[in-house]
């Protein structure tokens, strides 16, 4: 390749310098653009491989800074910016102002732990969001060596050929070489929210950025049209770069959850502390304790009480929902969409390439003089050969050179896939793509838009000038008055065609229209008005896309799972409504085209929206009516959508998903997810783990709260009867040290429960507490101490000793702890299932540690002169552990026997 395109480096031209690039760019926009190719030394063909690693090392990579990302100390320092914490610190201030230096030693060491697992784990997540945006890097199309490559925007450099069109961000400063109906929203650089149109005029030196029409400014927007541009400046040469060099992503850990719940510990604490304070005053004054044994007793039993890891632990859970997804190929680009999407009750996806597989093959090609059915599938035309009519021949020819797709190695496309299949299209009639190209060369487009649903260039011909348009049949026949017959032009068969159109598209072809106009023998460009009316048919091409079969099975594991699939596409109805019938979106699929819906009045459209599983022949404006009407009726809908206009609907959705493969910058910005694989069934995969996620957070929660609160309604009864406390404060503080960070956090790593996607979405304004876990944390609470207490008095009638009797006490809760997690790890089904006993890593791991860390507690001599604990016997061991075992039992009766009750959190 590079042989054909020498590239133009020009010994006369000395080496660019960084200083001398500066002045180039600086003044590029008064400079005509064959000026600013030759002071770069490149030239339109595009700079070879080689030079532009060379200006690479020069030049350095075309990125900006990181933003700002928070130091270590920072991120430490907010590990304790925490109304929770302060309130445990507060509490070790007061032991340690009494002497208690053991009690405040192992707050501090509760503090220390928390802090240090949100630390680790924070920094963990961090780290993952941070890698996943790296996998949906923006990338721009260069000419490198006279070809067309899709390259990271990073690896730009000045003097490379830029392509940009609707939907890009531009990826380095240009100046343009070509535009056309180019208009690029500038409101990062200048702030003004209007677009503003280019052109390759020269502007004068002076002019503010906002008017130099000849450039295109990295980090703007193109709002609309094509263009072509040389780099002049990149990285943080750039303007924008100059503006702020600090556009790079904050990473933003924060999600509604997280507030909901870090509002919830605030006012938790609250009421721990006012009750804290009553007890206090209840015991000294009414009770006649010490007031120093009473104040350490109810700091402990608050900060037993105090749920201070749990925001660090949802934090994590998230987090790992986040990484779950991205294996699957859904990229998360706002932490929140993680919960919306467990809740997510409508998927609105487009088709083409989403549930469909976006390889065209021709199928049919049909002209006046009849049909040509044509074999073969896929882009390789193998053996084929087509005998072709001579008007067949035409449209063949037309479907070629209209088209900017070319098929490379192994039968691959560059370009768009039914523009692909035209190229098949073309060899299997025997027409060489390169020499027909050259031997018509085209003088101008009109490219395609999905506005206007078709194609136009101008070319010169042997038989002079002509104007070829392809695009949706009823847009092209509505261009036509005469069609191509046997003997020439002929008046147009209106209704013939669209009996034909109608025919394949009820087959489920996609099915594409072509026409041709002689134009004026100097004709040198092509507009709209040259190609709305006076064309000659030529006919029409159908092409079968095979539906994705995972998407089929997909949609299935949707309807199990209650969530509403539409499909939403520019398509032809007849032909949306066969692939909807392949996919299983429903037996008869009900259908209404863009212009059914603009005929609803405001009051019907609703309700139809609901009834309907295919809108067709939609434009954006449409999708965005679509998403709100479902909104006002309480779904939680995700969308799909790869162009610029498609940014709306992205963001008004509750999950915006873009396109990795095909989506523009504009679509994936506006998006919350990103699908690397384009592919319904991932996103599918993502709400299956957002549900996951929503079921482990309420797991967690479920499991801290009413293990914190057993341990502390036991003391509180101790206080209020006036019996000897059934624990000591410090072993208070010691059940919370280590279960901080093991028991808690496993839960974050909980796979899916079977049967995630068999039951309905939950409803999206449900709070986290659902009236089952309400009672859950009372009931467990309360069973909790009940069988603490039982065991306290058993053990002292029996002639057992304080410490011993508090030993055993402090050693059940923690039995019943390690027993209740099995329990709360399923919560929609029985635990007692061979996964269910056999745990998993995380589940045995951190079991390992506490029950090392409990065998310490009651066996080492220094453990016991801290804690006041003793070693216990066998039988007192193996009494605690069935009683554990008892509680697993008993927790799954009551669980069984409530669930369908209380619904179990589902809906
Ligand atoms: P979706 O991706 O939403 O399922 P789609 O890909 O069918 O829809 P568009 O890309 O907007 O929708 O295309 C709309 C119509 O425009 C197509 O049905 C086809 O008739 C026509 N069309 C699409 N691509 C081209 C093209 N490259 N040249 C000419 N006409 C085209």
């Amino acid at each position: 390749m590079a042989e054909d395109n020498p590239h133009p480096q020009n010994p006369e031209v000395p080496d660019l310098t960084p200083a001398g690039l500066a002045g180039i760019a600086g003044s590029a926009h008064a400079m005509p653009p064959a000026a600013v190719c030759r002071a770069l030394d490149t030239s339109e063909a595009g700079l070879s491989g080689a030079e532009a690693a060379r200006r690479l090392r020069v030049f350095g990579p075309n990125a900006l800074p990181e933003g700002h990302r928070r130091s270590v100390l920072a991120r430490i320092l907010t590990q304790f910016n925490n109304a929770l914490i302060w309130f445990m610190l507060a509490g070790a201030a007061a032991a340690a102002a009494l002497g208690h230096s053991v009690d405040a030693g192992v707050i501090l060491a509760v503090v220390l732990v928390n802090a240090l697992v949100g630390f680790i784990q924070e920094g963990k997540a961090e780290d993952a969001l941070a890698a996943i945006r790296g996998m949906v890097a923006p990338r721009a199309s260069v000419l490198r060596d006279g070809a067309r490559v899709s390259l990271p925007m990073e690896s730009l450099v000045p003097g490379d050929i830029v392509l940009i069109e609707a939907g890009d961000r531009v990826p380095a400063d240009l100046r343009l070489i070509r535009a056309r109906s180019l208009t690029l929203d500038e409101a990062i650089l200048t702030g003004e929210s209007v677009t503003s149109s280019k052109s390759i005029a020269t502007v004068a030196e002076e002019a503010a950025a906002g008017d130099r029409k000849g450039m295109a400014f990295s980090g703007t927007l193109v709002a609309t049209g094509q263009g072509t541009g040389v780099v002049t400046a990149t990285g943080t040469d750039t303007q924008i770069g100059r503006i702020s060099a600090m556009l790079g992503a904050v990473t933003e850990l924060e999600t509604p959850l997280l507030r909901q719940i870090n509002a919830f510990g605030r006012r938790f604490s609250l009421v721990a502390f006012g009750g804290a304070l009553a007890l206090f005053l209840f015991a000294v004054f009414l009770r006649g304790f010490d007031w120093q044994a009473a104040l350490m007793a109810v700091v402990a039993l608050a900060v037993g009480l105090v749920p201070e890891g749990l925001p660090a632990v949802i934090t994590i859970t998230l987090a790992i929902g986040v990484r779950r997804m991205a294996a699957r190929h859904a990229v998360i680009r706002r932490l929140p969409a993680v919960e919306t999407l467990g809740a997510t009750s409508v998927i609105c996806s487009d088709k083409t390439g989403t549930l469909t597989r976006n390889e065209m093959t021709v199928r049919r090609v049909v002209t006046a003089g009849g049909a040509l059915m044509v074999e073969g599938a896929g882009y390789d035309p193998g053996e084929y050969r087509l005998t072709a009519s001579g008007a067949q021949q035409a449209l063949i020819r037309a479907g070629l050179l209209c088209n900017d797709a070319h098929l490379g190695p192994g039968w691959t496309v560059g370009g768009d896939p039914m523009e692909g299949a035209l190229v098949t299209l073309a060899l299997k009639a025997r027409l060489e793509p390169g020499p027909e190209r050259a031997r018509t060369p085209r003088l101008d487009a009109i490219p395609f838009d999905a506005q206007h649903r078709f194609m136009a260039t101008l070319h010169e011909a042997d038989s002079g000038r002509v104007a070829l348009v392809k695009g949706a049949p009823e847009r092209i026949l509505a261009m036509c008055d005469r069609q191509e017959g046997a003997s020439g032009p002929e008046p147009l068969a209106h209704d013939l065609w669209q009996r034909r159109i109608d025919e394949a598209a009820m087959e489920g072809e996609r099915v594409l229209g072509y026409a041709m106009r002689q134009m004026p023998p100097g004709a040198t460009d092509i507009d709209f008005p040259d190609v709305e009316t006076g064309l000659v048919f030529l006919g029409i091409t159908g092409f079968i896309d095979p539906p994705r079969d995972e998407a089929m099975r997909a949609i299935a594991e949707c309807r199990s799972a209650g969530i509403a699939v539409k499909m939403i596409t520019g398509d032809h109805a007849a032909t949306a409504r066969a692939i909807a019938a392949q996919l299983g979106l429903a037996g008869d699929p009900r259908v209404l085209t863009g212009q059914d819906l603009d005929r609803l009045s405001e009051a019907d459209f609703p309700e139809a929206v609901r009834e309907t599983e295919v809108f067709a022949r939609t434009s954006p404006e449409h999708k965005l009516r679509i998403v709100r009407a479902l909104q006002a009726m309480g779904r939680v809908v995700a969308m799909t959508g790869d162009g610029v206009n498609d940014a709306p609907a992205l963001k008004q959705a509750d999950v915006g998903i873009s396109m990795g493969i095909k989506g523009t910058e504009a679509a994936k910005e506006a998006s919350e997810m990103v699908l690397m694989d384009d592919n319904f069934a991932s996103i599918v995969a993502a709400v299956h783990e957002g549900r996951t996620v929503h079921d482990n957070i309420r797991k967690v929660i479920g499991w801290t709260i009413p293990t914190n609160g057993g341990e502390a309604l036991a003391v509180i009864l101790a206080i209020l009867f006036g019996f000897a406390m059934p624990m000591t404060p410090v072993q208070i503080l010691w059940i919370n040290l280590i279960l901080a960070g093991t028991l808690g956090l496993v839960l974050a790593f909980e796979p899916s429960e079977p049967g995630v996607m068999k039951r309905p979405p939950r409803r999206a304004d449900a709070g986290l507490l659902t009236p089952f876990l309400v009672w859950r944390i009372c009931f467990v609470s309360v069973l909790f101490t009940a069988l603490a207490l039982t065991l306290f008095f058993q053990a002292q009638a029996s002639g057992r000793d304080l410490e011993t009797a508090r030993t055993m006490v402090v050693n059940l809760l923690v039995v019943l702890e390690i027993f209740y997690l099995f329990n709360v790890r399923y919560l929609h089904m029985t635990s007692f299932t061979l996964t269910g006993v056999k745990g998993t890593g995380p589940v045995l791991g951190a079991i390992a540690i506490v029950v090392l860390a409990q065998f310490a507690f009651t066996y080492l001599p220094v453990m016991n002169a801290i804690f006041g604990s003793r070693p216990l016997s066998l039988s007192e061991g193996m009494l605690i552990v069935a009683i554990g075992a008892g509680s697993l039992v008993l927790l799954e009766i009551e669980k069984h026997l409530l669930r369908d009750r209380f619904g179990c959190g589902g809906p």
